[in-house]
């Protein structure tokens, strides 16, 4: 499989060739043409595989072929991402930025330690992703009615992290907030609990392994 074989908008395949990526990793091999394809997916994989890249990929890919010259400030979030910490959340931005460059894709980072209000803003000024901690999401739904009725694609890095970390109920109630969304779960260890939650949002979910 190469990228250019996936049908991925133009612009995408230009960045991917800028960030250096000539061919892709066994998870973005296993990954991005069933993520393409609709289906939402457990994935086990670790840092470095190119994870984060195998759900960006995708989600910038909808973006750009659900609205191709979208330059309004009224366009709703189609995807959102969660992680387990403020780091990890500033990765997948940074590499969100890199891959989405020139095209109709904005990104907004909700993690703690910035203020609350500014990363508001920027939602209301409209993105198509967001990215954040469980926590500081729910701070923002419960502040502000903010739209995820168009939201297709719900990420989950590092889920097994999040579930250590307590965040069953948080990822869950922002779960809730969507509307069947495509899953796009990420786990170091496929452990029962990893399971669980995977079960609880989706029933024809497909289990990747590398
Ligand atoms: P991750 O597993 O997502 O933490 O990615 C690890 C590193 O691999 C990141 O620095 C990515 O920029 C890089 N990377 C992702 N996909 C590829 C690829 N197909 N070829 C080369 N490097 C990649």
């Amino acid at each position: 499989l190469a990228f250019s074989s996936c049908g991925l908008p133009q612009k995408l395949l230009q960045n991917i060739e800028t960030a250096g990526y000539v061919m892709p990793t066994p998870v973005q091999v296993q990954v991005i043409p069933a993520a393409l394809d609709g289906r939402s997916l457990l994935v086990s994989a670790d840092t470095g595989s190119g994870k984060t890249a195998s759900f960006l990929i995708p989600i910038i890919s909808l973006c750009a072929k659900l609205y191709p010259n979208n330059n309004s400030n009224l366009r709703k979030p189609l995807a959102v991402v969660l992680t387990p910490t403020r780091e990890l959340g500033i990765q997948v931005e940074d590499q969100a930025k890199l891959l989405g460059k020139g095209l109709p894709f904005k990104t907004a980072l909700v993690v703690g330690g910035d203020p609350i209000a500014r990363q508001l803003y920027r939602i209301q000024q409209g993105v198509e992703l967001i990215i954040g901690t469980p926590g500081r999401l729910i701070d923002i739904l419960t502040k502000q009615d903010i739209e995820l009725s168009d939201v297709k694609i719900f990420g989950l890095d590092e889920v097994d992290c999040m579930l250590q970390r307590g965040f069953r109920d948080q990822v869950m109630q922002i779960f809730r907030a969507l509307s069947q969304p495509q899953l796009l779960m990420y786990s170091a260890t496929i452990s029962q609990d990893v399971e669980k939650i995977a079960s609880c949002m989706a029933t024809d979910i497909v289990t990747v392994s590398i």
